[in-house]
C-alpha cells in the first residue's frame, strides 16, 4: 500500500502551496483519481486522517473525483469503457485498445480561506 506515502507528499506540496501564498487554511481538497491509476480511492480515504493529523491540513476536507478508464479500440476507433465492458470492445470484440484516461492522480481543486 503505497497510498500513505503519496498522501504525505501530497500534505507537503499543500503546507508549501499555504507558505507561498499566505494561506491559513485549507478548507477542501480535491483530487482526482483515474480509475486505471494504482492508486486505490478507498486507501486513500483510510490514510489520510493520518496523513494530516498535527499538520495544518488536519481540518481539510478530503474529495475524490473519480474519473473512468477511457480505452479506444484498436481495430475499429470505437471509445468506450474500459472497466465497465471488461478490457473488450462492446463494437467489434477485439481486446487491443489504446488507453485516453483514467490513468492520472492530480490535485484538481483546493478550497482555501
Ligand atoms: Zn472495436
Amino acid at each position: 500500500m503505497h497510498e500513505l506515502g503519496i498522501v504525505i507528499q501530497i500534505v507537503r506540496q499543500m503546507e508549501n502551496y499555504m507558505d507561498e501564498n499566505n494561506l491559513k487554511r485549507i478548507d477542501k481538497l480535491v483530487l482526482t483519481v483515474g480509475s486505471l491509476s494504482e492508486i486505490y480511492p478507498k486507501y486513500l480515504e483510510d490514510v489520510y486522517p493520518i496523513a494530516v493529523e498535527d499538520t495544518r491540513l488536519k481540518n481539510t476536507k478530503l474529495e475524490l473525483d473519480i474519473t473512468p478508464g477511457i480505452g479506444k479500440c484498436k481495430q475499429c476507433d470505437f471509445v468506450y469503457d474500459l472497466i465497465e465492458n471488461d478490457n473488450t470492445c462492446p463494437l467489434c470484440g477485439s481486446s487491443e485498445f489504446t488507453v485516453i484516461s483514467g490513468t492520472e492522480f492530480l490535485i484538481k481543486e483546493i478550497h482555501a480561506i
